[in-house]
């Protein structure tokens, strides 16, 4: 008899036993998907992860249905990073494959089915099968695996749905289609048919009676002449035209329309960044130059590299350089980025350098898209030897990867929260680097403490860059105390004298100004003035947030709004009033105090929304305000080149977050949005507001000082037992009852401390102690460094596997995350 073991998209930590054929058995190949039946009547994509000849001892093993592919379409490496990944994080494998792979490659009975609008079906190309699928489509808008298998009567219909997708007719419903394009920007050139040999004579009769349109084809040829570059002709723009002739748009348009011209539109991400000068003969400046051979010699010895550039000193030109040696020995290069937001501005400088061969590769694109971008990296294919995406860009299937850069390697996005697999995308990345030979390079101004304590520590090359590209100076850093300001009467608003005046003189230079502030939403707590009650969220322990443009109290963790009460609800007086800043007000407060600059506010508020995030940038690079508000959505390594000026709105918040990475945060944060200011040219300033200035972090950003901010926390971890000396296993408890999760909470941590040789804490009340009426839990376990962590992991599994045992806890939600950001 003859097995295949599979891994189901389900989250279930087992591999399954189906029986197949001995014909069957000599086809299929690990990493080749098959359909199998699960449950009464469920059909599921499953992955083949080894082949035998060992009947399952505990049930009868069922048949596939089908096999799906021709070819693995997982490779190897990638079976054993996943059984890595949830045998690390302790989670279920088939929560690992279920988010490894684009849902079109996991189709499931319960996948609904759309026909794709607007696009053009050829019947005759349709064989039966599909055409019947298709028929249906035209009487129902959608149907289920479920449906499609009644039409086609019978059980081996992904094929024909994979075929159908792959032929472009069919979509799975759950992508919602709508794409971000990036500007077009219109050009010209000559009509092909003056190309010819004797294409110049002919061109000069056409004109000869047409002055004006003469005098521009001459300016087209001149300007020609002028962007030659080594790689060619460089591209004319109607604008460039239209300039340098000091014509019109009419004038062109005639030209056009008489076929002298041509137009034709490039996407401005595809040409080049910034309206800087074609990259492609990109030079490092000195500073770049010796980082970059410093990061060569160390991966000759290291694995891992840290290259630790304060911002703007040009990593992203280090990044591309390297990725050009990899490139030459035909090697794949994935590069990760914290946020999928950011990608348009990155994809932009990696295409103008690299062309074609960059994929992008994230959630937000269809699945279409990530199915194509899978194939092409599967197929160590050209036009994805470059990769870019977020964390999930971890799972492709790379044959051959040389180089993994992880930019911005200290951003927690890199973490995944919810649901499992709980990765952290940068440690999964060095182990999946290990796996293929290949490099890693995190890069960051302010890389997290874990990663520094083990470049410090020998572990991680260390290649440091302390200056700005071009010699720019740091941006200059001022404090600004509340406390005296509000005393001597010096606020108007939430803006200090000395800030409202730094935002004045940078206007009437026509420069831009971004203002941080922690916090979204007009005020995040509506109180009684006459007896103190304070709105909260009904399923939530948590105030509501005052957001005045909807006139409603919002929940920022579960959603609920109501509108904005008129009186209080506890005694009717009317005298309400806010406490605490968010977004929404300082932006109110912007439109009085300076009426007549324009200005845009990001956060998760105006972001939402496909490519929302994306349309406020490309606003504010154009210039089209002149000053943007927005939360800690700026801190992530933009690069805008006409801000000379940010201001912290309030520094205190983000201290006294009750979180043992709080002031680490701080410092990154403040040092990143700092780093917006001045990146080109002329030096920037930055104005901190803060009822603490003598704070040690605030100090440590104002002096730009990394090093006295890593030591000082590198203490405190030691002292108090947080990473990177101890590892932390955070164990949540969620339950409706609160007697019983308080109980079941006292029973799981009493066990763990008898049973495990190690600091456990708990269990405790969070902060917020209730989210959608559930409470919650927490429990910590510190793994010393020196600890065998996977006999521990044991243990908890263990313990957890007999708390569950007990009856009346089952129903009690356990949430583990290993290494807890
Ligand atoms: P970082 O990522 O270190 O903050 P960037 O890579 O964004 O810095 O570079 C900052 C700015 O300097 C960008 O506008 C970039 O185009 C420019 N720059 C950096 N290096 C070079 C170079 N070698 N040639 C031309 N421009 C460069
Ligand atoms: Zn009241
Ligand atoms: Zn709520």
């Amino acid at each position: 008899m003859y097995f295949v073991e599979v891994i189901l998209p389900l989250s279930l930590a087992k591999t399954f036993t189906y029986r197949v054929s001995q014909t069957e058995y000599e086809y299929i190949k690990k990493g080749m998907r098959v359909a199998v039946p699960f449950g009464k009547s469920k059909i599921y994509t499953a992955l083949v992860i080894d082949l035998h000849q060992n009947q399952p001892q505990l049930y009868e093993a069922k048949e596939i249905h089908q096999i799906l592919d021709e070819n693995p379409i997982v490779t190897q490496i990638q079976i054993t990073h996943w059984l890595w990944i949830a045998s690390y994080y302790m989670c279920a494998i088939g929560d690992v494959y279920r988010c490894a792979l684009p849902s079109a490659l996991l189709l499931e009975s319960e996948t609904v089915i759309a026909q794709k609008t607007a696009v053009y079906v050829d019947e005759s190309l349709l064989s039966d099968e599909e055409y019947l699928v298709y028929q249906a489509l035209q009487q129902q808008s959608s149907l289920k695996v479920q449906d499609i298998m009644a039409i086609l009567n019978k059980k081996n219909i992904f094929p024909v749905i994979q075929k159908l997708i792959d032929k472009n007719i069919l979509v799975l419903q759950e992508e919602m289609i709508e794409n971000y394009k990036p500007k077009l920007v219109r050009y010209v050139r000559l009509h092909a048919k003056y190309e010819t040999h004797d294409g110049l004579g002919q061109l000069l009769e056409a004109l000869k009676n047409a002055h004006k349109q003469k005098e521009i084809v001459l300016h087209y040829f001149q300007l020609c002449a002028s962007e030659k570059t080594q790689n060619g002709q460089k591209p004319i723009t109607v604008k460039k035209l239209i300039e340098a002739s000091k014509s019109t748009a009419t004038v062109i348009k005639a030209l056009i329309e008489k076929e002298i011209f041509e137009e034709y539109f490039i996407q401005e991400d595809r040409i080049n960044f910034a309206g800087k000068s074609a990259d492609t003969d990109l030079q490092l400046s000195p500073a770049q130059q010796t980082a970059f051979t410093e990061i060569a010699s160390s991966f000759t010895q290291k694995e891992v590299c840290l290259l630790h550039g304060v911002t703007s000193s040009g990593k992203t030109e280090i990044y591309i350089k390297l990725i050009e040696t990899y490139l030459a020995t035909g090697k794949q290069v994935l590069y990760l980025l914290p946020e999928i937001a950011l990608t348009t501005q990155l994809v932009g400088r990696l295409r103008a350098h690299f062309g074609n061969k960059v994929a992008v590769f994230h959630s937000k694109y269809s699945n279409n898209e990530r199915v194509e971008v899978w194939n092409q990296i599967l197929n160590n294919s050209q036009k994805a030897q470059i990769t870019i995406g977020a964390r999930s860009a971890l799972f492709l299937p790379f044959q051959n990867l040389g180089l993994l850069i992880v930019d911005e390697e200290h951003e927690q996005t890199f973490k995944q929260v919810d649901p499992a697999p709980r990765y952290h995308a940068r440690d999964a990345a060095i182990v999946l680097a290990h796996s293929h030979g290949s490099k890693v390079l995190l890069g960051s101004a302010t890389p997290s403490l874990e990663t520094y304590f083990n470049a410090q520590s020998g572990k991680y090359g260390l290649v440091e860059i302390t200056t700005r590209y071009g010699n720019v100076q740091m941006p200059k850093i001022e404090l600004v105390d509340l406390k005296d300001k509000y005393f001597r009467k010096k606020m108007s608003g939430h803006f200090s004298d000395f800030l409202i005046e730094s935002i004045t003189a940078a206007l009437a230079l026509g420069e831009q100004v971004i203002l941080f502030q922690n916090r979204r939403g007009y005020s995040p707590i509506m109180e009684c003035i006459t007896c103190g009650h304070v709105p909260h969220c009904l399923q939530c322990d948590v105030s509501l947030t005052y957001h005045k443009h909807k006139n409603q109290l919002r929940c920022h963790y579960c959603g609920y709004s109501m509108s904005k009460p008129s009186h209080c609800h506890s005694c009717s007086s009317v005298d309400l009033t806010t406490k605490g800043f968010g977004t929404e007000q300082i932006e109110q407060e912007l439109i009085t105090l300076f009426p007549n600059a324009k200005t845009g506010r990001m956060d998760q508020d105006t972001t939402r929304g496909k490519y929302g995030f994306e349309k406020i940038i490309d606003s504010f690079k154009n210039r089209e305000m002149d000053i943007l508000v927005g939360t800690q959505m700026l801190a992530k390594g933009l690069d805008f080149d006409n801000v000379s000026l940010v201001g912290i709105m309030n520094a205190d918040n983000m201290l006294y977050h009750p979180d043992f990475r709080a002031f680490e945060r701080s410092f990154q944060m403040m040092t990143q949005v700092a780093g917006r200011a001045g990146r080109s040219g002329k030096q920037g300033n930055v104005i901190i507001q803060t009822y603490n200035p003598n704070h040690n972090t605030i100090q440590q950003v104002t002096a730009a000082n990394y090093l006295a901010m890593y030591k000082e926390q590198l203490y405190d971890r030691q002292i108090y037992k947080y990473p990177p000396y101890f590892k932390i296993i955070k164990v949540t408890l969620k339950h409706r009852d609160f007697d019983k999760l308080k109980e079941g909470a006292m029973w799981l941590y009493q066990v763990m401390s008898q049973n495990l040789n190690m600091p456990v804490l708990g269990p405790e009340e969070p902060a917020i102690s209730r989210i959608r009426n559930e409470y919650i839990r927490v429990i910590i376990i510190k793994i010393p460094q020196n600890t065998a962590i996977g006999g521990t992991k044991k243990t908890i599994q263990k313990i957890l596997n007999s708390f569950e045992a007990v009856a009346t806890y089952r129903a009690i939600k356990v949430v583990l995350n290993v290494d807890f950001y």
